[in-house]
């Protein structure tokens, strides 16, 4: 006879439906999704190798293509956050004792290291003070000391709110034969990028920023440096999940089954980099700029100062200085609480000293701007 086990109900959680409150994001990212892009999200699912969905991954890459202003036939959106970005763009050029330079001038900058390390690299390193970019004499030195395989920068610093301009940094890349790699997550689909006309060999990216995507894809693309590279690897990709030689016969004209794709998430993706066809690249740009110089002159009229010279400051993502003798944990969770708007505080070296706001794809709209600057006005007494 079978005995039955009796169920233990110690973890039958129940719950009352969902409902989470209507924050405006306006912090580092997750910035609001289009409602387009939700409305997208919820369609019928399909399988992974339907030919609709075929159809829709090769819709996906050329639009990427697109938002960076490239021709890499390798260019896809992996399966994971902006993080699986950077995580696959390391494992797939770095082979154990290849020397890789990084450019740290803030957070994404170290966590870069930190990856590069564990995939076996001699990583080195230039640093800057925060909220500051390197010159490109300072990258050329760099290059000249350590004679590096792989370069890594980051475009756009969301901890620090400051932009590596990349004007003649592929060139010298070329001149030293090494691969420019380039963090794009606060950057793709909010301020120029020239991802060919730079030399950029790999880039990755993140669907939750300046692309009005919920959390969960990270575009990247590998040129064809990059690729040669990979073809002439010695040892494995050393993250299976993330390796491209076998992610790109998924996404290729084999369409081998490797990992399932997230199905929703590139439904959303895909009405994200519509929005941007539809807006256009120049219209898109300029639209960040303008509403991140609304917020620029509002914050200087309440007194309060960006840490950022306006020359390389973020349209994505602005660093305000917290006025001395305000506790800026206490203002942010005020105007959360209050006002149901979320900016965030400093990391590493500006952690306590500035807040973080962020004006990122649907998020970068004039109303925000002005209802933003009306709640921090009242919540700093100006
Ligand atoms: C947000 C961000 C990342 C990481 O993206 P996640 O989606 O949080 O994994 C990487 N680099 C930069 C510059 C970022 O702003």
């Amino acid at each position: 006879m079978i005995r039955t086990r009796t169920v233990n109900d110690a973890h039958r959680l129940r719950t009352a439906q969902l409902d989470m409150p209507p924050r405006l994001l306006l912090g580092p990212g997750p910035s609001n999704a289009h409602p387009r892009v939700l409305q997208a999200m919820s369609m019928p699912q399909v399988g992974h190798l339907d030919p609709r969905f075929i159809e829709l991954m090769n819709e996906l890459q050329e639009m990427l293509r697109y938002a960076w202003q490239t021709d890499n036939a390798l260019t896809v959106p992996v399966s994971g956050t902006g993080s699986a970005g950077m995580e696959a763009a390391l494992a797939n050029l770095i082979e154990p004792g290849d020397v890789v330079l990084v450019g740290v001038m803030g957070y994404f900058g170290q966590r870069m290291v930190d990856m590069a390390g564990r995939y076996g690299a001699e990583v080195r390193q230039l640093t800057k003070t925060w909220g500051e970019a390197f010159t490109l004499d300072e990258l050329r030195a760099g290059l000249e000391k350590y004679r590096p395989d792989v370069l890594a920068l980051v475009h756009a610093e969301t901890s620090t709110g400051a932009r590596q301009p990349l004007e003649g940094v592929g060139e010298l890349c070329r001149a030293y034969d090494c691969l420019l790699l380039l963090d794009t997550v606060t950057s793709l689909g909010g301020l120029p990028l020239f991802l060919d006309d730079w030399g950029v060999d790999v880039a990755y990216s993140g669907s939750q920023k300046c692309l009005s995507c919920p959390p969960g894809l990270a575009p990247l693309t590998l040129g064809p440096r990059a690729i040669d590279r990979l073809h002439r690897r010695e040892t494995q990709v050393a993250n299976w999940y993330l390796d491209m030689s076998l992610v790109s016969r998924y996404w290729g004209p084999e369409r081998t089954y490797h990992h399932t794709a997230p199905i929703a998430m590139n439904y959303g993706l895909r009405e994200a980099l519509r929005l941007l066809v539809e807006e256009g690249l120049e219209a898109r740009w300029a639209r960040h700029q303008a509403n991140a110089e609304l917020l620029w002159d509002g914050l200087a009229d309440m007194g309060l100062q960006c840490h950022v010279s306006p020359e390389i400051r973020l349209p994505s993502l602005t660093t305000v200085r917290i006025p001395r003798g305000v506790d800026g944990k206490a203002a942010a969770r005020q105007l959360l609480e209050e006002y149901n708007i979320e900016i965030a505080g400093g990391l590493g070296e500006l952690a306590g000293k500035v807040w973080r706001i962020g004006l990122m794809g649907f998020n970068s709209r004039a109303e925000n701007v002005t209802l933003l600057l009306g709640a921090l006005a009242q919540v700093l007494g100006r």
